[in-house]
């Protein structure tokens, strides 16, 4: 069987006045893997979960998902086919309960035609959700108002707004970043468990060690190009990317 890749992206770049963001990349992404994405920081991560998913217009190059060109689409038509993202920066309605937060994806035409928005249901499938991200169903938590959670929660919240949309990618942008140790140990299974049911990752993050043990292969950018891709071991030993990480003469 000839198997497609669920996301090909193949020149794309970008260029904030002088500075090339993004210069020419390409990869593909196989459905059900979870492919990381790492580079230094200003490499352009960012940059390119933007591009995917709409935010920013490429000025040149093709994003397709499932066969479809999607480069240049605005980010609630690419949502609706159930290409999603994180913030780096995270976004809640932080007046808004947990669960609430919810509410609105739910309301989407893709929620919709999933059969998960149903006028009346929505509050019960926002905490089914909450709960299969690691919210204790029973506990207070769902009912906090979201600038009352700390950021562990923040996160998971992050990736339930996702999965309220039943997408088949999630893009995640550094949702490591600001956890501890034993919080991103708790989000870990969560992630496999849902990649287990099916759904395809790109994990952009800093968290090298707990990246490697949960993605298949990895893509390093720097300045705005693809150094290296490869198992996670193959793209550490790079010299390239031991320089962009280390610097020159970096792990000698
Ligand atoms: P990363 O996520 O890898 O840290 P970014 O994609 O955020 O990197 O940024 C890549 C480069 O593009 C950086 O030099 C950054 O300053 C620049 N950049 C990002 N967004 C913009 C923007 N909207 N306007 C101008 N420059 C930007
Ligand atoms: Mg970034």
């Amino acid at each position: 069987m000839n198997i497609q890749p669920i996301l090909k992206v193949e020149g794309l770049s970008k260029a904030f006045g002088g500075l090339q963001a993004i210069g020419d990349v390409s990869f593909s992404v196989w459905p059900g893997e979870i492919l990381g994405v790492i580079g230094p920081n200003g490499s352009g991560k960012t940059t390119l979960v933007n591009l995917i998913t709409g935010f920013i217009r490429p000025d040149r190059g093709s994003v397709r998902f499932k066969e479809r060109e999607i480069a240049g689409w605005p980010p609630h038509r690419i949502a609706d086919l159930g290409l999603v993202r994180t913030f780096q920066i995270m976004r809640p309605y932080y007046s808004l309960e947990a669960y609430r937060n919810l509410i609105v994806p739910l309301n989407s035409p893709r929620a919709r035609r999933m059969g998960l928005g149903r006028w009346g249901e929505r509050e019960t499938v926002a905490l089914d959700i909450l709960e299969e991200i690691g919210f204790e169903r029973d506990s207070f938590v769902p009912y906090k108002k979201a600038s009352a959670l700390p950021t562990g929660y923040l996160k998971r919240l992050e990736l339930a707004r996702c999965l309220a949309l039943r997408p088949e990618i999630i893009i995640a942008d550094e949702l490591f970043s600001g956890l501890s140790a034993s919080e991103i140990a708790s989000l870990v299974p969560l992630i496999e468990k849902l990649q287990m049911a099916g759904m395809t990752f790109i994990m952009v993050e800093h968290r090298l060690r707990e990246l490697f043990s949960l993605a298949h292969r990895v893509l390093a950018l720097d300045f705005g190009t693809v150094i290296s891709q490869g198992t996670s071991q193959e793209v550490m030993e790079n010299p390239r990317v031991r320089e962009a990480y280390l610097g020159p003469g970096g792990g000698d």
